[in-house]
Order: C-alpha cells, then structure tokens, then sequence
C-alpha cells in the first residue's frame, strides 16, 4: 500500500521565526512561498518535509500540530520538541539545524483527531472562545523562572 504523503505535493516555505525556548524546546514560523495561510481549524496539523543529508538528502515527513490561531494569517506557528534519544531525530535535527530564512518543504493542514467540537449539547453552534493557559517552570543554577 502506498503512504498518503508519497500522494500529496511537498509545497516550499521559510522559516521566518525561530526561537529557542529551551535547548530541546522552539518555537518555529513559517511562510508559504505564496504568502497565503490556509485556512485550518484548531487542532489541526501540517506535515513539514526535512532533506536529510546523510540519506542522500532525501525528503522525510513528520506531523507537527499548529501551534497559532487560525485567524493569523501572517505565519504558521509550531512548537516543536528536539529528539535526542535513544538517536537523534531525523527531522527534528534537521530543524533544530536550520535557522530562520531556510527553507522547508511542508503539506498543508489536516486532521480531524482532535479538533474541537463546536456544537453544544442542544446542536446549535458554540459561539464561545476557548482561551488554553498553561504554565512551566525551569529551573537553572540558582535560577527560577515562571
Ligand atoms: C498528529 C501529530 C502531531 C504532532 N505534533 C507535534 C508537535 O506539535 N510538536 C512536536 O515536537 N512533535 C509533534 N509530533 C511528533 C513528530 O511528528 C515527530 O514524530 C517527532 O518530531 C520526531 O521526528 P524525528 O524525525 O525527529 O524523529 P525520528 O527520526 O522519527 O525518530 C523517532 C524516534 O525513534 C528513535 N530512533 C530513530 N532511529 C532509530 C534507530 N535506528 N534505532 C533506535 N531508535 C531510533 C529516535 O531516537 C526517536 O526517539 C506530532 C506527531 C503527530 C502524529
């Protein structure tokens, strides 16, 4: 059977923003080569394609969710966890490598696991806006920072 991503066509984009929020933790912002965000719903998901050097630069796909609001239409925003262990990450490595003005391929958003429903109980429409907080702590020498 042939894999879904080998059937969808790798579009180009640039990282226009990345930003280290921890050595393993960044956030990374991205801009089609058209300039146009596509319509997306919460919950939803982009595949970002990677070459990767040390396999003939071929293309490797990975999900990663979409970290920004759907009414942004100026960037696609990801958040996205460096893999180290038990090896290094293919495609996380390669973007962990890259900096803003590189340029990724990526296939636009999908997914329906897990959207939110926007119904309420009685199936009229759920007008109301979710608005998700949460918080971390990391710790350096002698350094707390919430
Ligand atoms: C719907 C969806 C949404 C997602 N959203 C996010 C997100 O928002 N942010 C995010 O950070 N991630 C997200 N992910 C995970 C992401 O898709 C990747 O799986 C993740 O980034 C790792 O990709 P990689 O290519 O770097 O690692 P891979 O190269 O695929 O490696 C995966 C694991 O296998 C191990 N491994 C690789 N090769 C070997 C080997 N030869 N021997 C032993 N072990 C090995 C690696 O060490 C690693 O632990 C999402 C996944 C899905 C399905």
């Amino acid at each position: 059977m042939s894999d879904l991503t080998d059937m969808a066509i790798d579009k180009k984009a640039t990282l226009t923003y990345v930003q280290l929020m921890k050595e393993d933790l960044a956030v990374f912002r991205l801009v089609p080569e058209d300039g146009i965000i596509p319509d997306y719903e919460t919950g939803q998901f982009i595949t970002l394609g990677m070459p990767i050097p040390s396999e003939d630069n071929k293309l490797i796909r990975r999900a990663y969710s979409i970290a920004s609001h759907p009414e942004n239409k100026k960037f696609i925003e990801l958040v996205i966890r460096w893999v180290r262990k038990p090896l290094p990450g293919r495609v996380t490595t390669a973007l962990f490598n890259s900096g803003e003005g590189s340029e990724v391929s990526w296939i636009p958003p999908t997914g329906t696991a897990l959207q939110i429903s926007e119904k309420l109980a009685d199936g009229s429409k759920d007008n109301r806006r979710i608005v998700c907080v949460s918080h971390g702590q990391v710790k350096q020498e002698g350094l707390n920072n919430f």
